[in-house]
């Protein structure tokens, strides 16, 4: 049987650590989209949740003396999708957020929530990866920042310990020249991802100067195959030799079956979400 839970809604960061628990009893609670839920169908049960609600240090997106961008974990999906600072090689940052689900959504959800949950079909991890980003993650005992690609650790969960809290989210520097892109496909708008591609690419007169590419959805945690998309520096981009990399990453996945779509569908998606992540962002890159 459930029993009655404490909300305790923190001033400032510190009051937030001092309320929340090292035990598995307590929560903290940013925009509620998916604490709510999990409170409604009886799978959590905490005798405390924390609520960063009004915690106003882990808000906002800004630049950073050395160039790099900061996110506060508390920043809505809408004021992400809207930030102008996500530009050039962090775009792919930006259209994530504008492809989670609806407005309600993206005006509740944090981006704080959204990777602390670590659900595999969000749009955020496969951003971050691709990235590059690095997350900040705090309690009692001091700071730490960990890459987003050993954040992501397995199913909904991550590499945070109980009663850490993720402060910040940093980008690197925006470089103009390249442009992110988030694909996703979903079996209707405002839904999580069946499969996803987030990828930054920079081309030097028609040839690939550089790609990251991450795979959402069709795994665990997001998947990157470096040596694979090295082999295209230097090359030009053609429909064959992306169709060969989006091979290899859906070599690399492991999706499963679901409500969303089945395993072998998913990956027959990931290169035909590559190719078209590519060509839109060498049409953006061709007209800058
Ligand atoms: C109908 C619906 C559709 C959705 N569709 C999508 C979609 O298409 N794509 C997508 O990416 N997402 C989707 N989401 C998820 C949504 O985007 C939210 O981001 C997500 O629910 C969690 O964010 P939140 O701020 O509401 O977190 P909360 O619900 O408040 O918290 C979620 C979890 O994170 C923990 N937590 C919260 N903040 C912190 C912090 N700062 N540090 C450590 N732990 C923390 C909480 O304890 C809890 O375990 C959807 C959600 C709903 C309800």
């Amino acid at each position: 049987m459930s029993t009655a839970t404490e909300v305790v809604k923190a001033k400032d960061l510190s009051m937030a650590l001092d309320e929340i628990s090292t035990e598995d009893d307590s929560m903290y609670i940013s925009g509620g989209a998916t604490v709510v839920a999990l409170l409604n169908a009886n799978l959590v049960n905490p005798a405390k949740l924390v609520s960063l609600k009004n915690v106003n240090e882990l808000r906002g997106i800004k630049k950073i003396p050395n160039g790099r961008v900061q996110i506060g974990s508390m920043t809505h999906h809408s004021q992400t999708a809207a930030s102008t600072i996500l530009c050039g090689s962090l775009s792919g940052v930006r259209e994530a957020a504008s492809k989670i689900a609806n407005p309600v959504v993206r005006n509740m959800g944090t981006i704080g929530g959204s990777i602390a949950f670590a659900d595999p079909g969000a749009d955020y991890p496969p951003a971050l990866v691709a990235a590059d980003a690095e997350v900040e993650i705090t309690s009692k005992k001091g700071d730490r920042l960990i890459k987003a690609e050993e954040f992501f650790v397995d199913w909904y969960e991550t590499a945070l310990n109980p009663g850490e809290l993720i402060k910040n989210i940093y980008l690197p520097k925006v470089d103009k020249n390249a442009c992110g892109v988030h694909e996703k496909f979903a079996r209707v708008e405002g839904d999580y991802a069946t499969a996803s591609i987030n990828l930054i690419l920079k081309m030097e007169r028609n040839v690939c100067s550089s790609i990251r590419v991450a795979v959402g959805a069709c795994g665990p945690t997001p998947v990157r195959m470096p040596d694979a998309e090295n082999s295209l520096v230097g090359e030009k981009l053609t429909e064959d030799n992306l169709f060969e990399l989006g091979e290899q990453l859906a070599a690399a996945c492991d999706p499963v079956d679901d409500v969303r779509g089945s395993a072998s569908y998913r990956l027959k998606l990931v290169p035909n979400l590559l190719i078209r992540a590519v060509q839109r962002a060498q049409e953006y890159l061709l007209k800058t």
